[in-house]
Order: C-alpha cells, then structure tokens, then sequence
C-alpha cells in the first residue's frame, strides 16, 4: 500500500459539506489531499498534511472532483459537418440525420470503432473527465448493437444499450418488428454486456409506450433505466422516466411545471446537455427553474457526431452558467456530483474521505475559471483511482 501527498492546492473542492468552509462545494485553501490505495484518505491544510511515501507540490493549481460524464455516444465511425453547417444556416434538427452515421459505424472495423473511441475518450479527459457513460444505438442490428456494446465495455464500466436510439431504415414500414426485436433477442444479447438501458423517447423517435415496453423489458433483465426525454417536444419522457424510477432523464429541453414536480419529488436526476442546444440552435432550458424546485441537476457533454460534438466539459459548464441559469458554483456542481448521482455512483463526484481519487488538477488558482474561461485548456493532469493515464502539461 503507498500513498501520495498533493501539496500547496491553492483552492481544494471536496464536494464535502463538512471541511473546509462547509459550503455544498466544501472548499479548502492552501489545502493538502491524501491518496492511498486509489482512495482519498486526508484532507485539509497543507501545514497540517501528514507524511507519505511520494509528493506531487502542485504549486497553487487547484484540484477538483474529476468530472462524470453521465451521457455519450463515443462509440460511431464518420462526421456530419455538412449537417451541423446546414442548421446553423436555418434547418432544424428533427433527428434524422442519425441514419448518416449509423451506415458510417454499420462499414468501420472493430479496430477503427475502438482508435476513434480512444480518441474521443483522450480528449474528454484532457479537459478533466474521469468517468465517461457510453452508449451504443449507432449500429441497430443484432450482431452491430452486441458489437458497439462490447467496443464501449473495453473503455468504461458505465456502458449502455440504445438500440432504440431510431427505427433503422430498412425497418421503416414496420417499425413494430423494430421495437419487438430491441426488447426482445437484441436486449437478450446485450444486456450482458451492459449496465443501463436507454431510450430516444421522443418525436421523430419512440412513444412513450414503446420506451416503456423497452425499458420494462431491460429492467426485468437486470439493467438500469435512463431515458433522452422532452428535447424535441412535450413528448412524456419525463413523466415516464419518475415512473420507471429511471437514475436519469436527459435533454429536459421542454419542460412544463408537472414535470418539474414530478421530478422535484423523484429519485431521477436531470441531465442538461447544453452542447445539444447550441449545436441544434434551440431555445435551452431554465436550469435555474430545476434547481429552485429542489430537483438534482446533471451536466454532461452529450458528446456525439450530429448534434453534441463536445468533448469539453468546462465549455459545457460555461453555456449552464451563461445561458441555462446556473452559478458558477452549481455547474460545477452538476458536473461532478450531478453526474455521479445521475449514474447512482455513491463513490465518484466527491473527495470526501473514502472516496475513488479521480481528480482534475487544474492549471489555474480556482475552479472558476472554467465558466470565466470558456473553452480553454485547463487542465494539467487527472488521477483516476489515484493513477495518472499519462500526461502532465
Ligand atoms: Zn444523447
């Protein structure tokens, strides 16, 4: 068992109400943080720090909770940037232009799947992503769902079956097949592989009663439910996922005050995708109205080739804070402890003691810079589980 000392933090969130100035958001100054054995162990002033077997002095960075990344689809082969030129010159995105990259994935090998995944992953961690959700749905045949499912496996824990992402088109006049076969022989397949079930319940997508169907059917196979819900429209995905006790509805784009309740009163987290409304030119969302009725918010990047391509989580945190309402504060709130309750993960989200030591050691005195920064490169390292992947800048 060794341990390691960070010292001389210039500012420490802990997440932990009791340390520090006992705020949500549990800051420490001129902290020092203890890690052994791929845990957090200490934390508190650098003057008091008790020895251990190595020490990184970070100099005044800060250091922050790693971020959770509660919503991707990294695993797809192609671009469609003709696509997202066209939108911002006025089409509206109605979800149809998932087809383009599901014939991109159907013609990619196994190995060029899993080097643009790698990829992708790189880059969500250079901007101080830890814990990355990934979702299949690019595929939707059998042998394609188990074989996005397994490619997803090899990268992360936190994977995730969509294979009623939207009814391929060669099932265009029957989608009743289409749904009969994902809650059927493809969920048989996939689900273990996997730890959550997702649907795209939504216009141009799925009902309410073919998600319900489905996300039925995978919780009897053992899975956990979230849901994409209410992005296009008042379209029930909500009120579906509060009922299937689903750890997540993302989107929330279209939110009525019954919903609010609904999931005021819930164990559901809502995931605000803000890459998604700037990337599809849509109204967002008040995440301000969200959290003044009590409801626990999640931020994540939504990372996906036609309407997310964001692999920047402070860039995601800067759009709550300027265009949904949030503090400063509360995004980078949503964006850690948000997204580890969003994927029910009691040790992720937080440095309280006990906790996995995936962290985010910034190249700046304070976490604020990322909503004061937009879109700059601010991180200099991350520990995942107390182990660096490799760079250091
Ligand atoms: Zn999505």
């Amino acid at each position: 068992m060794t341990s390691l000392v960070f010292s001389n933090i210039g500012e420490l969130t802990t997440n932990d109400p009791t340390v520090g100035d006992e705020s949500v958001m549990g800051r420490i100054k001129g902290a020092a943080l203890v890690i052994e054995d791929g845990k957090i162990v200490w934390t508190g002033s650098s003057a008091n720090a008790p020895a251990a077997d190595s020490e990184i002095d970070v100099e005044g960075s800060a250091i922050i909770p790693g971020f959770v990344d509660s919503h991707t689809h990294l695993v797809f082969a192609g671009e469609r940037s003709e696509e997202f030129a066209a939108r911002m010159a006025g089409e509206r995105y109605d979800g149809g232009g998932i087809a383009t990259t599901v014939n991109a994935t159907r013609s990619a090998s196994a190995t060029e799947l899993r080097e643009c995944t790698q990829s992708r992953l790189d880059a969500l961690r250079a901007h101080g992503v830890t814990t990355v959700e990934m979702k299949s749905g690019y595929d939707l045949t059998l042998e394609g769902e188990v074989r996005l499912c397994e490619i997803a496996g090899d990268f992360t824990e936190e994977t995730t079956f969509l294979g009623a992402h939207v009814v391929p088109i060669e099932f265009k006049n029957r989608r009743d097949d289409y749904v009969a076969l994902v809650a059927g022989e493809m969920l048989d397949r996939c689900a273990p592989l996997v730890r959550w079930a997702d649907v795209f319940c939504d216009q141009g997508a799925f009902s309410v009663d073919e998600a319900r169907l489905i996300l039925s059917r995978a919780s009897e196979r053992g899975l956990s439910l979230r849901l994409h819900g209410n992005q296009l429209g008042h379209t029930g995905g909500i009120e579906l996922a509060v009922e299937l006790d689903a750890a997540s509805v993302d989107h929330c784009t279209h939110v009525s005050d019954l919903d609010v309740e609904a999931l005021a009163g819930s164990n559901t987290v809502a995931t605000l995708l803000p890459g998604a409304e700037f990337s599809t030119k849509s109204e967002y969302p008040s995440g301000r109205h969200l959290l003044d009725a009590g409801v626990t918010v999640a931020l994540a990047t939504d990372c996906n080739p036609g309407t997310s391509y964001v692999t920047n989580m402070g860039l995601i945190i800067a759009l709550a804070v300027r265009e949904m309402g949030l503090s400063v504060d509360e995004a980078l709130y949503a964006a850690t402890m948000g997204g580890a309750k969003a994927l029910r993960r009691p040790d992720i989200g937080h440095l309280r003691l006990g906790a996995k030591a995936d962290l985010a050691i910034l190249s700046v005195s304070k976490a604020a810079h990322f909503a004061y920064q937009p879109g700059a490169s601010l991180v200099r390292a991350v520990h995942i589980g107390g182990k660096t992947p490799g760079f250091w800048g």
